[in-house]
């Protein structure tokens, strides 16, 4: 066994992100031996949880949620094991609340109907502006993306809306109410290519392709936990706390890593599974051929701020709700999330406020933002201005993810690379994917697929 183990060829995986942990499990299915290194004391860079030290509670660093059409994250999770652990609607339905009035977007039971039913009853647009909106949507459909990619890549979705009929109701009170969430950005700050993948692939698809996900346990469990065990069992190898300094050539010829304490390891090939502004700081200087990688670096990020509220009796009646007409965006129910159940067995919810494109936010004092954000939560839920909080606590996550701003698709580096045995990972690599779960599976695939086929010839 151990003379075969030592035959078998070995990538490193630097970073122990979902990109890095998807392509361990992806090179494990090849007959390669992953070595993960991972700066950080645990696994699943921008997705993991920690134990709130007040409450004794497991908080994620940001309510993580996932589409039907995410199909490369769903496989990924069965893969290690996990896949008891998350949750999926069994049709896309959106409760939306304006007003005092809530009124539901979802998938019609009809075949072939889709979101039009609901679109029609939807009580946050006139009749005027929901026949806008299903003209855009068909706008949307009929776009070609591939074809017209540098064009859509150059202007911001909004402007694309505009001129496709849609106003200022039609976007904030639907076409941003998806875009902000899901792209982490205003609507006016997005490509138009980065609105249409996301519209043409959640919501035009099947309805299968619609539905929303969560885990229902901590996200260090969900994807860490079961990562780390599925990678040791198949004999590959996990090491936190090591933190890689640079890439490590002799002459032309890519060895493995250097470590920050200057030892070595080496391996038949290297995937850079870190995330755009952290890949500079591994290449050498000396290697012209990776000068073009540059590049990356010039992606921005947006933060996400996630408000958590624990109430002495139940606030919500629903796993989750958007709010279109305050700064609440959106309000998951953590206790019925993890629980099932509407109240913990005190009685009480935790709820966190999921606060996307959060440049505002992040900036605000915890204080300032529990006055804010408690205040709102009471003008927007009646149950809210009488239950009692008995804790606040604020998660902010400013580089939470790259911004698909227009021109930013150059920035979106292949996963092979000028060096044959160097590949990258990481959602920020060219998947069509915006910084999502997904993104970063499918870029972890993508570079141990390459690296399978680089290593096999
Ligand atoms: C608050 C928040 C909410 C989010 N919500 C959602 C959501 O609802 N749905 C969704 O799909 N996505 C969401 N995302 C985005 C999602 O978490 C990311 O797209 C995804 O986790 C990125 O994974 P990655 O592996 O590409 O990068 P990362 O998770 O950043 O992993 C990179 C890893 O590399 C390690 N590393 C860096 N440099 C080195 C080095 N020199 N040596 C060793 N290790 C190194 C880092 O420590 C890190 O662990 C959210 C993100 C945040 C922060």
């Amino acid at each position: 066994m151990a003379s075969s183990e030592t035959r078998k060829p070995t990538s490193i995986i630097v970073g122990g992100g979902l990109a890095g942990l998807a392509a361990a499990s992806r090179s494990i299915r090849h007959g390669i031996r992953p070595i993960v290194l991972e700066k950080r004391g645990y696994l699943g860079g921008r997705a993991f949880s920690f134990t709130d030290r007040e409450t004794g509670v497991v908080v994620d660093n940001g309510q993580h949620i996932f589409l039907g059409a995410c199909t490369d994250y769903i496989d990924f999770i069965s893969e290690i094991g996990a896949r008891d652990s998350i949750y999926e609607q069994e049709r896309l339905d959106v409760p939306v609340l304006k007003n005092g009035v809530v009124s539901r977007l979802g998938w019609s039971r009809v075949p072939g109907m889709g979101m039009l039913p609901s679109l029609l009853r939807y009580r946050h647009l006139s009749m005027a502006d929901k026949l806008r909106v299903v003209y855009g949507m068909m706008r949307v459909r009929l776009t070609n993306r591939r074809k017209n990619a540098e064009t859509l890549d150059q202007q911001t979705f909004q402007s694309w809306l505009e001129a496709r009929g849609q106003n200022e109701s039609t976007i904030a009170n639907l076409w941003n109410l998806i875009v902000l969430p899901s792209l982490n950005d205003d609507i006016g700050d997005v490509s138009a290519a980065a609105g249409l993948m996301l519209f043409q692939t959640a919501l035009m698809g099947s309805g299968r392709d619609a539905v929303i996900g969560y885990s229902r346990v901590g996200l260090s469990e969900l994807a860490g936990k079961h990562a780390m065990a599925y990678v040791s069992e198949h004999g590959g190898d996990i090491q936190l706390n090591t933190d890689v300094a640079s890439l490590w050539f002799e002459g032309d010829s890519l060895r493995g890593v250097r470590l920050a304490d200057g030892s070595t390891i080496e391996a038949d090939a290297v995937i850079a599974a870190v995330p755009h502004f952290a890949l500079g700081s591994l290449l050498p200087e000396t290697n012209q051929s990776l000068a073009p990688l540059a590049v990356a670096a010039s992606l921005e990020t947006a933060p996400i701020v996630g408000i958590h509220i624990w109430y002495d009796g139940p606030v919500l009646d629903e796993p989750f709700i958007a709010v279109v007409d305050s700064p609440l965006q959106f309000i998951f129910n953590v206790t019925a999330i993890h629980s099932g159940a509407m109240e913990e067995p005190d009685g009480g919810q935790h709820v966190v406020i999921s606060l996307s494109g959060a440049w505002r936010w992040s900036q605000m004092e915890r204080r300032e933002l529990e006055d804010l954000f408690v205040a709102e939560m009471a003008r927007a839920f009646p149950a809210a201005s009488t239950a009692h909080v008995t804790r606040f606590l604020s998660v902010k996550q400013i580089d939470a993810t790259f911004r698909v701003t227009p021109g930013s698709t150059a920035a979106r580096l292949p996963q092979k690379t000028a060096v044959p045995n160097l590949f990258l990972a990481g959602d920020w690599t060219d998947t069509d994917w915006p910084s999502t779960m997904e993104s970063a599976v499918r870029s972890g695939n993508l570079a141990a697929d390459a690296a399978a086929e680089h290593l096999s010839r």
